[in-house]
């Protein structure tokens, strides 16, 4: 493990008189700690303990706290002259919690991307299942009877016993933590104190709790308890128990909720939550069994082949959309179960795969763990315990799944490889997929990278052989894929009052016409939700920039209000310009509010839904919405890229793409790979049934490239110019980067900073340096952002420089390998 320079390995701040110095290398461990310390810890195991295990937990002192690390395997560096190293207080395990090679999997990906390991630990592991270090100590029946021992360990226990449970916190500050440790051992050992194992391994399943009235609300005992008497009557009403949030909605506070409960006019229910995967899965629906094509049994054959000679393999799968790749991954799936192994199934967001979860569970029962972070930390910890005791076959989520703690993991699937999603855009700035090869090549498992549009990395790694490529040509069966249609807007007339302009284009309109008429289904995407990107004063062109961010932010009628994308900040929508006292305010642009009420106005008859991250964010979320459209109860679906998204309904034949330029102007060097993706991506949502779909695309710029190779849906040629592109300017897949950005609240201060990270690596071999330059969005939640982008051909060189520029004494956020340079 390398660690910034001047960053010491010492056990925590703290030195207390109670640690032991000690030369005795043998009884050193290093401990991987869930905090943002910037390396491992050292501590020290007492010579009458055994040596605990790599990939063990325990509990140790940090500073003031006690937290619960994992032993990490190998000897730790020594430890700098004069530090004073600190004991492990308990050894949580006897057999190794998690392996090695996970272990060692956290502390290589927090080395390459410059992270504290502690970061990755805190991504990859539920809190719950670090936090025995603050378990609390409880007597045995034991204790109770027994004699007292002696001294400090006789203290502990009575402390224990008189309390009835206590932590070592606590019985620090009462007794001292002098050894302390060694006490609590000596207890533990002879079985009269315990920690409560529901503490130690937090794996209950999950439990809704609901409410129950038992009283009545004509109670004397609530006569002046107006509040408590109007929610007893709220639930006799109701004649069913009703959950916390059910009440709450009602009116009902927790705190009133308690006190009926206490005076046992309401019982507290607790009931096991039913599986979680019904939640995120479209409803069950009945399908024939699916024969493979020659295309897919080829390619499930070449990943069964590399399943059964074992070791590590990798593949791209290049399927155009709905040529069935879903299938490939269940059957592999299905292979590598088959072989005693399990598998990882990664998704770009699990509220936009309700689709290939229903199928997943149709093929794979309870036999498969959702892990994703809309669950409960106790969800949470139940899923990934049954994983790692082996009670799971398969582990489906997004990003963070890549870390399912599967004993004998044999197969890791990412489906939509292309997704920049799993990419982390906050600290740990890790991405999924070099993890997943990473882990497949230390687990000796198959990595299959599922996609339509391959990501300009994994195409040249295809091109160079480094990637084997199975590819799926065409949709299975007489199906034919979209045609696709360009919509010139430079020839339309826009709206009076639309500034020129165009949201639908005559032909789209007639094309959608066309599918309603036939009883068939349309998709609309318009990328920007809310009503209108901007709110502008007619006489004096004030535009509302969030203060914070300095851009404009987004009118959205839902709440009459203005909301910056970028912070979440918002304000009501003003009656008068605040500059020039105009009451002329005019939203300018399409968002999807807007698009809905076009939609009503064109097409009055035609139910719809909308789903765009607003839409998500309500009750019943994405599932609700697309579930909605594949019953048909929704004929038109209208949203942001999230209607783009993978999605497979049969009926829908019609699809249009109102701004295929709005990615295009992004100052990003990938974005005329987005919109190539985008574009064909949704090309793919159409025409999977038993009738050919349409697609429109609206565009101004018909020549351009990206839209042209979309149209064409030609994956080839695209790539073939990108890559040119790529080449000739140094960019990835031909180059490694490195972004880092200082910020700053004045802007010179930010610019120096990164002046001096700039002639701080500028002596480094083998590296090309664009910047500092403001960033693209200059300004972020009041702060100034300025970047230097580190481009290397050499992945050390690239290291060499990140960890000079970590170790500054204005050492920037570091983003290796960035998915957005924004
Ligand atoms: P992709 O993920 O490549 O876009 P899907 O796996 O969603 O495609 O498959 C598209 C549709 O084709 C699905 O409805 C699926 O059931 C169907 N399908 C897949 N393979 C076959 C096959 N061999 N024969 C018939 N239908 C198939
Ligand atoms: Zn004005
Ligand atoms: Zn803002």
């Amino acid at each position: 493990m390398t660690r910034p320079p001047g960053s010491s390995r010492t056990s925590g701040p703290a030195r207390r008189p109670d640690t032991v110095t000690s030369d005795d290398v043998a009884r050193r461990i290093a401990v991987l700690l869930p905090t943002g310390f910037p390396g491992l810890a050292t501590y020290l195991i007492p010579s009458e303990q055994p040596l605990p295990p790599a990939g063990a937990r325990v509990a140790v002192p940090f500073g003031p706290r006690l937290l619960t690390g994992l032993v990490v395997p190998g000897e730790p560096d020594p430890a700098p002259e004069g530090t004073v190293l600190r004991e492990v207080l308990t050894v949580l395990d006897e057999e190794p919690f998690l392996s090695e090679s996970f272990v060692g999997l956290l502390t290589r990906a927090a080395d390459y991307y410059f992270a504290p390991p502690g970061e990755l630990l805190r991504a990859a592991v539920p809190a719950r299942l670090l936090a025995a270090g603050t378990a609390a100590y409880v007597p045995t029946s034991r204790a109770v009877g027994a004699h007292p021992p002696e001294g400090l360990t006789g203290a502990v226990l009575t402390e224990v016993l008189t309390s009835g449970r206590a932590t070592a916190l606590e019985l620090g500050e009462r007794l001292g933590s002098r050894g302390l440790g060694k006490a609590i051992r000596l207890l533990l050992d002879a079985g009269l104190v315990r920690i409560p194992s529901e503490e130690l391994r937090a794996a209950r399943p999950p439990t809704t709790r609901s409410f129950a009235a038992r009283g009545s609300a004509d109670d004397p005992r609530l006569a002046r308890r107006p509040g408590q008497r109007k929610a007893l009557a709220t639930l006799a009403a109701l004649g069913r128990p009703a959950s916390g949030a059910e009440l709450r909605a009602a009116g009902v506070s927790a705190g009133t909720l308690a006190a009926l409960a206490k005076q046992s006019l309401v019982a507290v229910v607790e009931e096991e939550r039913p599986a979680d995967a019904a939640a995120h899965a479209l409803p069950a629906r009945a399908t024939a069994p699916i024969e493979p094509t020659a295309a897919q049994r080829a390619a499930i054959d070449a990943v069964a082949e590399a399943l059964e000679r074992g070791g590590e393999a990798r593949f791209l799968l290049d399927g155009v959309t709905g040529s069935g790749k879903t299938e490939v991954y269940l059957a592999a799936l299905e292979r590598a179960i088959a072989l005693g192994r399990q598998g990882i199934l990664l998704v770009p967001e699990i509220a936009l795969a309700p689709g290939l979860i229903r199928r997943v569970v149709a093929r794979f029962g309870s036999r498969v763990a959702l892990l994703h972070s809309g669950l409960s930390d106790g969800e949470r910890s139940a899923a990934w315990e049954r994983g790692r005791r082996g009670e799971v076959d398969a582990v489906v989520g997004p990003r963070s799944a890549v870390f399912a703690p599967l004993p004998r993991l044999g197969l890791i699937v990412v489906d939509e490889a292309h997704e920049s999603s799993y990419k982390q855009a906050e600290a740990p700035r890790y991405d999924s997929r070099t993890v997943a090869r990473v882990r497949a090549h230390g687990e000796g498992a198959v990595l299959l990278l599922g996609t339509a549009t391959p990501s300009m990395e994994d195409e040249q790694a295809a091109r160079d052989g480094r990637l084997p490529r199975l590819v799926l040509p065409a949709r299975p069966g007489s199906r034919e894929r979209a045609r696709v249609e360009v919509v010139d807007l430079r020839g339309e007339a826009a709206r009076p009052g639309d500034h020129g302009r165009v949201l639908f284009a005559a032909r789209t309109v007639e094309l959608l016409r066309g599918a309603f008429e036939r009883g068939e289904q349309a998709i609309v995407l318009l990328n920007r939700r809310g009503f209108s990107p901007a709110l502008l004063c007619r006489s004096c062109g004030h535009d509302f920039r969030c203060a914070s961010c300095s851009v404009a932010r987004t009118y959205h009628r839902r709440g009459e209000r203005l909301l910056c994308h970028y912070c979440g900040d918002f304000v009501p929508r003003p009656r008068a310009c605040p500059s020039c006292g105009s009451e002329v305010l005019m939203p300018v642009g399409f968002g999807t509010e807007r698009l809905a009420e076009r939609f009503e106005e064109l097409f009055p008859e035609v139910p719809y839904a909308v789903l765009d991250r607003d839409a998500a964010a309500r009750r019943g979320g994405a599932v609700r919405v697309l579930a909605d459209f594949e019953s048909g109860a929704a004929q038109a679906l209208l949203g942001t890229q999230m209607v783009a998204k993978g999605h497979d309904f049969p009926n829908a034949t019609v699809l249009a793409v109102l701004d295929a330029d709005a990615l295009l102007s992004f100052p990003d060097f990938r974005s005329a790979e987005r919109t190539f993706q985008l574009v064909t991506q949704a090309a793919g949502r159409v025409g999977r049934g038993e009738r050919p779909g349409i697609v429109a695309v609206q565009t101004a710029r018909p020549e351009h490239e990206a839209i042209a190779a979309a149209v064409a849906q030609d994956h080839a040629s695209f790539a073939e110019g990108e890559l040119r592109f790529r080449r000739a300017f140094g960019y990835p897949p031909f180059s490694h980067l490195l972004l880092a950005l200082w910020t700053a609240r004045e802007l010179p201060e930010a610019e120096a900073a990164a002046r001096a990270g700039r002639v701080a690596i500028a002596g480094l071999p083998k590296l090309r340096l664009l910047g500092p330059a403001p960033a693209p969005l200059e300004r972020l939640k009041g702060l100034y952002r300025v970047q230097l982008l580190v481009r290397s051909d050499s992945r050390e060189a690239l290291a060499a420089a990140g960890e000079l520029l970590r170790s500054l004494p204005e050492p920037p956020r570091l983003d290796r390998d960035p998915q957005s340079l924004l």
